[in-house]
């Protein structure tokens, strides 16, 4: 039973309110205020309650973020106590506080050795903002500032801000002027779509290859980084092919162009492993981090450098006129220190590799590998997609497959789970803390929804 957050206001006041004043993100305000948001008031383990007492099985960790679950008493704890000793001061110029010096020595000794440092910011968005930057930087001090093109991947998201948009290949976002010059994409390994009859292996080459064509086109001198997410999350949860990364790798060296994984959404144990680009086996130059950082209780985010970057940066580079007001946040970083010591000592990176995340993968092999709607099912850890097709021999997707999915979505909010409709998958990502009861939760309602599906498709 959950009382209201503010007995003296119901739904409908929370709604109006709501529409009076406030823009959501990635939504038609119009329809949105006709019809009312969802009014969240409590949250405990994957579970959360809104206004009226519904509850919903969170399959999306928020939006990817929440890794240690909802209701955790002690980062609410470290958040209070470093509110109360040092709640702010900033990483300008010559002062540093204890906070954000114990997360750096925390996080690198989760790294892998071959990175050094890291610059905070409070958004994965400014993150890559950051990342930008930094690219540029870096080929300027060694005296090449004509390399400052970045490609990423059409449909891969990287924030909202205005160069993670241009690096991102969301072209709905770029035609609303998110666009800029020295930013190109190449396509994503979509095989189940794009592989046609070639096999996964080859499609994979044949994607990380679209690499090197755009290298030579632009011209290696003129390119700064390849940026992307190892498996592509909002724009699909798209895992390539085995032969991919190996072969971007080996193109990026070939020519000189720094390797950038974008980790917000892999980082910080979602396949099992610390990162992302750890599960697929290669080795960027940068990592991109927020979301589960923090477990998003509080805005955090960075960019990860590898020595041999840091110490151009470092050693070379002299001043770099970059700062945030909040970079570092010593509420944050304290929150972060709480949030990785839990995901370390309670062992939940090495659940999700050896227990849940095997247990989440296995049950939505049983129960959907036979299903109608259901042509493809990847992931790994903690973090799946089911591709809906029409045909399954053929690969044929339905024509209004956008459509198919977001019904999905909305019937597995009436039935209280929370997972998420991309083109033609729905996907989802549980919190990190999952039992093998919420894992069967979450699978015997994505099979309610998409039984309900089915059968209003006839
Ligand atoms: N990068 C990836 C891969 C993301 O999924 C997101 C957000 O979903 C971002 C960057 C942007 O992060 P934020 O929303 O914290 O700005």
């Amino acid at each position: 039973m959950t009382l209201p957050q503010n007995p003296t206001r119901t739904t409908r006041d929370y709604q109006a309110l709501d529409a009076a004043h406030h823009i959501h993100a990635f939504v038609d305000q119009k329809a949105l205020n006709a019809e009312g948001p969802r009014v969240m008031v409590r949250g405990e383990g994957l579970h959360l309650w809104d206004n009226e007492g519904k509850r919903y099985l969170d399959g999306m960790s928020g939006l990817w973020c929440t890794n240690l679950g909802y209701g955790r008493k002690d980062l609410a704890a470290a958040a209070t106590r470093q509110l109360e000793r040092l709640p702010y001061y900033n990483m300008f110029f010559h002062t540093t506080h204890p906070a954000v010096v114990e997360l750096s020595e925390l996080l690198f000794s989760l790294l892998p050795s071959h990175y050094s440092h890291a610059i905070y910011t409070n958004s994965g968005s400014e993150a890559n903002e950051v990342l930008i930057r930094t690219v540029r930087r870096y080929w300027q001090i060694l005296g090449k500032p004509q390399k400052k093109v970045m490609i990423g991947r059409w449909n891969g998201y990287h924030g909202s801000t205005l160069g993670s948009t241009a690096l991102g290949g969301m072209g709905f976002m770029h035609e609303m002027g998110g666009m800029l010059p020295d930013f190109a994409h190449i396509g994503e390994p979509y095989w189940y779509v794009q592989g046609g009859e070639l096999t996964e292996e080859e499609f994979g080459l044949k994607a990380a290859r679209e690499l090197e064509a755009k290298i030579l086109e632009l011209g290696a001198d003129n390119v700064a980084a390849f940026v992307a997410e190892p498996f592509q999350g909002a724009g699909g949860m798209i895992f390539p092919p085995a032969s991919y990364w190996a072969e971007i790798q080996r193109i990026c060296r070939q020519y000189d162009v720094l390797l950038c994984a974008d980790e917000v959404i892999g980082g910080f144990g979602r396949t099992g492993e610390w990162f992302a680009h750890q599960h697929f086996g290669f080795q960027p130059d940068t990592l991109t981090i927020a979301k589960g950082l923090t477990s998003g209780y509080i805005p955090m985010g960075g960019l990860v450098l590898s020595k041999r970057m840091a110490e151009v940066l470092v050693e070379q580079g002299g001043v770099f006129a970059h700062g945030l007001t909040y970079s570092g946040h010593p509420v944050a970083a304290a929150v972060a220190i709480a949030n990785i010591k839990a995901l370390r000592d309670e062992g939940v990176v090495s659940q999700v590799k050896n227990d849940s995340g095997p247990y989440l993968q296995q049950c939505l092999r049983q129960v959907f590998e036979g299903h109608p709607l259901v042509g493809e099912i990847q992931g790994t850890g903690l973090v799946a997609a089911l591709q809906l097709c029409e045909d399954k021999p053929s690969r044929k997707r339905f024509a209004n497959e956008t459509d198919i999915t977001w019904r999905c979505r909305t019937i597995g909010f009436e039935e209280g789970l929370i997972i998420r409709a991309t083109g033609g998958r729905m996907i989802m990502a549980p919190a990190l803390v999952a039992t093998r009861g919420d894992i069967e939760e979450l699978v015997s309602k994505t099979k309610l929804a998409l039984d309900r599906t089915a059968q209003e498709l006839g």
